[in-house]
Formats: structure tokens, C-alpha cells, sequence
């Protein structure tokens, strides 16, 4: 069981993605790096999957506006690295920061903001500090607690502690008091030279969002695009931040890969394009068999909001119930009112002029945007933690349940025996086959072996052709997840995947 009460452990899914190809450790055999992640040969193509699907959905089949017209969305494709100043101008050479604290013993770094303390009710003892939602194991607390009970303690946010009591706190990898430094700030920013040689002048930053690179460009669609204010601007890419503490597996890496859209708006329409955009985000998510049960809209308080969003109306995160997440849920996507923070920024910056005149309005004004901004590697993980499913009794007692039109492999073509006549057929079906679908041609070990690594690797559809096949031209399709079995016509296992996929 996971923290939350989800039937299923990070562990198991972590173990699954290695052995089937999904996810491995960056730099696995040189010991890895903390943060980093490769994608296998199944995981490439389940986060390409999941990269075209939200293409198809913002920019070439966006949804329809509340006043049923189709939107207008343009797709970008920016530079990793830009000029730094387009980083002095939105704020995140100032103030891209997290609060940092270390332990002098064990040299781990934690940010602030997501390390819990449990303080004793009575006030007798130490203070213990976890890492949200990771709280003391019972084992732990037996050696540092002599077993007190958690009822015995309160929890509350290390940040809401003074700092003259951190010398009573013992951190989360160690057992001794007091070897918790004060927080400071942390530039989240990874640096690097442009040019020759490395000095202060050649610095420049891996860009840690694919936002700016669209307010750098919006006067460029505008110019070029004959678009019109409402309308967006799309943009799928890599993005960088030295994360203090990366953890839960890809949910919080170094590198990582966004799906960020702009919507410039008038400012008078933002309200009723935010309220757009959060339930459009959310029917989106929904639309790839992400449970309601699991998803949640959630309002950002005051205090958490981002320097650009104090104005207006605020941040509403889509939030998932990860496995880890102990209280219940995590972010998956941010939907932001921006205001018009960034383009007022570039425009003082950069010396020029963001303003659009609005030939309706008959007016000037600088748009205010819209941000749904979501991972697209933390989709994969939703992905991944949705689609495992335990199930006793089939023989992998676990199978991925991924909406076929993600799955990595959509069907796999199996000669029941490598003889008879049974692989030139299956042979035949595969080159058929792999020019519209992802296919998988396996003709080796048992059948059974096949199937179940089919359900690991979440196949909808796998296709055997047997003794009967010589003789009828059918074929058995065995559906993942009712495990029905049944015969079809050879010649309509084409149209048949066709409609399954439409369907
Ligand atoms: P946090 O507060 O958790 O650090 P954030 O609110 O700053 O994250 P945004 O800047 O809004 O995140 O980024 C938009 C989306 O990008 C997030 O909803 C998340 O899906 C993804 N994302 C952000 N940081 C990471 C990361 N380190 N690893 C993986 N995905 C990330």
C-alpha cells in the first residue's frame, strides 16, 4: 500500500518502468545522477505519445471558446539558451530561489518550504524533522524517540519555527540535534559560458521554463502570424532547474520537459478565460483515462502565489494523487493569470513595445495572459502510476493500463509456435501492420511469457496466429484488460484496430 491508501507502491511502479524499458537512472552504470533521468526505449515513445496528444489538443484541434468558436493557437519552438537579460527581466536571475537549509553532518540539502518538524506536544524532547510526506518510520522512531507515539506530536512547517529552536531539531538523515543550518536562498538557475572563454560577460542560464521564450517571440507571431488578440502561443520543450532536493522518482528532477501555452487576452476577458482554461486543462487530463477520483483542481493561497501572480486571479494547480504524496495530493499543472507581468517586463528591458492595438476596442493595450503550464514528464509519471494495475490472476499480476492511444505498443503479433507456416503469416500481418501502428512482432518463449510482457509493457491488443490460421486465415485477439479472447478474420485485424482506436 502507498502512503495516501493507493493500492500501489512507488516501489513496484519504479521496478516495473526498469525492467520494461519505460525509465532507467541517467549515467546507471557511472552510478547515476541525483535528479536525471533517461527514458527507455517504451518510455520515449509514451511521453512522445503524451507530448502529441497535448499538440493535437492546443495547437492543431484546440478546443472550441465559450462562445464556441475554435481558437487560435500557434506552436513555437524556442532556444534552450537565450540572452541573459531576458532572465534579468522576468524576474528569475532576482528572484528564482528557494529557501535552502543543510545538515552539517550528513552534507544532504533540503529546501525549507518542504520540510515538516514534529514537535512534542508536552515539549519534552526533540523536535524531528521529515521531508513532506515522508514521515519517521516506526523503526526510526524507536532509536530517536524511544518509540513515542506520532499522537504525541504536533507537525508543523520548519519555516514556522524560530530559529533559535533549530538546535533542538534533529534532521531527517541523521540522529543527533542541532545540525540544521538556517535557510538561505538558492538561485535555482543552472549557469553556463557562451563563447570561448568563461568568464562573468559569457554567462548564460539553461532556461528553467519554456514560457519566456514565447514572451520573447510574442512580437514576432504577431507581426508574422496575421493572429488576433484572443490567441495563443504553444511551445513543448526541455527545461533545467538545480532542484535543492530532487525526489519521488521523475516527479521532481533537474531536467525535465514542460508543455506551457500563453494566452494573450484582453485584460477585461482574463477572469472568464481563466475559468476556460481550468476546466478545459482538467477535461484534458481527464480525456486520457486519468480517474476524476484522482485528479483535483486546487486554489493557490495567497502566500504561495508567484511574484507575477499576486494581481488578478491567482493560480489553480491541477493536482494528482501520486502514490508518495503523503497528505493526499501533488501538482501535475499550473494555470496561471500572469497579468501582464511578463510582456511589461521585456518591454522595459528590451526597449520594445509589447502594446497591441485592437482594431474592435479600438484599443491599445498590453494583453494580460493565461498560462496553463504543465510537465511533461510529470504527465508521464501520472501515466505511469494510473495505468498499474495489480491483478492476481493473470501470470505478470500486474498489467499497465494505458489509453491506447498512449500505449506504447499498440499491438503485438504472436506465431503461436516459430514453425509451420504460423511466422511467415504473423511475419506478413507485422509488415502490414507497423506502417499506421506501433507494432511488435515477438515470436519468441512461450506464449504465455508473451502475454504477460505485453501487459507490463500496457498493449491493448495482442494478435496470435496458430495452427487454425494456416487453415481459416482467423486469428485470436486477446484484449489486456478483460483477457478475452476471440477470432477474427486475418484480413480485418487492420480495420479492426482502426475502430478500436476511433472508437
Ligand atoms: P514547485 O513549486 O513544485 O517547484 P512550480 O510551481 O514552480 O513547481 P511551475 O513553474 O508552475 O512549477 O512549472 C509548471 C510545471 O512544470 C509543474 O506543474 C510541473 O508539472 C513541472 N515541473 C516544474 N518543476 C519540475 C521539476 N523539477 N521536475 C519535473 N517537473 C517539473
Amino acid at each position: 500500500m502507498s502512503e495516501n491508501g493507493a493500492p500501489v507502491s512507488m516501489d513496484e511502479i519504479k521496478a516495473l518502468c526498469k525492467r520494461r524499458g519505460f525509465i532507467y537512472p541517467a549515467s546507471e552504470i557511472y552510478g547515476g545522477l541525483n535528479g536525471f533521468w533517461d527514458y527507455g526505449p517504451l518510455g520515449a515513445v509514451l511521453k512522445n505519445n503524451l507530448r502529441d496528444d497535448w499538440w493535437r489538443n492546443m495547437v492543431l484541434c484546440p478546443p472550441a471558446g465559450p462562445d464556441g468558436e475554435p481558437l487560435s493557437i500557434v506552436g513555437l519552438d524556442s532556444a534552450i539558451i537565450q540572452n541573459p537579460d531576458a532572465w534579468v527581466a522576468s524576474g528569475h536571475v532576482g528572484g528564482f530561489n528557494d529557501p535552502m537549509v543543510d545538515c552539517r553532518e550528513t552534507k544532504n540539502r533540503y529546501r525549507a518550504d518542504q520540510l515538516m518538524v514534529w514537535v512534542p506536544k508536552d515539549g519534552q524532547g526533540p523536535k524531528i524533522a521529515f521531508m513532506e510526506g515522508e514521515q519517521p518510520t516506526p523503526k526510526r522512531m524507536k532509536k530517536i524517540a524511544r518509540s513515542r507515539p506520532a499522537d504525541d506530536y504536533e507537525a508543523v512547517g520548519l519555516e514556522s519555527i524560530p530559529l533559535d529552536q533549530y538546535e533542538g531539531i534533529i534532521g531527517p538523515d541523521t540522529n543527533n540535534p542541532g545540525t540544521l543550518t538556517e535557510p538561505r536562498q538558492f538561485n535555482l538557475m543552472f549557469k553556463t559560458f557562451v563563447g570561448a572563454t568563461s568568464g562573468e560577460d559569457n554567462v548564460a542560464y539553461l532556461r528553467p521554463e519554456t514560457a519566456q521564450g514565447i514572451f520573447l517571440n510574442y512580437r514576432n507571431v504577431l507581426d508574422t502570424m496575421r493572429v488576433k488578440v484572443p490567441f495563443g502561443i504553444a511551445q513543448v520543450g526541455k527545461a533545467f532547474r538545480n532542484e535543492v532536493t530532487p525526489r519521488n522518482y521523475i516527479f521532481r528532477s533537474r531536467e525535465f520537459e514542460q508543455m506551457e501555452m500563453e494566452w494573450f487576452c484582453h485584460p477585461d476577458e482574463a477572469g472568464t478565460w481563466f475559468e476556460f482554461w481550468k476546466n478545459a486543462r482538467m477535461e484534458w487530463w481527464r480525456s486520457l483515462g486519468i480517474s476524476s477520483d484522482n485528479l483535483r483542481l486546487r486554489d493557490h493561497d495567497q502566500d504561495e502565489l508567484s511574484h507575477y501572480a499576486k494581481e488578478g486571479h491567482g493560480t489553480v494547480d491541477v493536482e494528482y494523487r501520486y502514490p508518495f504524496s503523503g497528505d493526499g495530493y501533488g501538482e501535475l499543472e499550473g494555470i496561471a493569470h500572469r497579468g501582464n507581468f511578463d510582456l511589461t517586463q521585456h518591454q522595459e528591458h528590451a526597449k520594445t513595445k509589447m502594446e497591441y492595438f485592437d482594431p474592435e476596442r479600438n484599443e491599445r493595450y498590453i494583453p494580460h495572459v493565461i498560462e496553463p503550464a504543465s510537465g511533461l514528464t510529470r504527465g508521464v509519471l501520472v501515466l505511469l502510476c494510473e495505468a498499474y494495475t495489480p491483478d492476481p490472476n493473470r501470470p505478470s499480476k500486474v498489467y499497465m493500463n494505458f489509453h491506447p492511444r498512449l500505449a506504447p505498443i499498440t499491438a503485438a503479433i504472436f506465431p503461436l509456435v516459430n514453425k509451420d507456416g504460423m511466422p511467415e503469416i504473423a511475419r506478413n500481418l507485422y509488415m502490414q501492420l507497423r506502417k499506421k501502428y506501433a507494432c511488435q512482432l515477438d515470436v519468441k518463449q512461450n506464449i504465455g511469457k508473451r502475454y504477460a510482457r505485453m501487459d507490463e509493457a500496457g498493449t491493448p491488443w495482442c494478435f496470435t496466429i496458430d495452427g487454425d490460421t494456416v487453415q481459416d486465415q482467423s486469428v485470436t485477439v486477446r484484449d489486456r484488460n478483460t483477457l478475452s479472447q476471440k477470432r477474427i478474420a486475418l484480413d480485418k485485424v487492420a480495420s479492426y484496430l482502426a475502430e478500436k482506436l476511433d472508437g
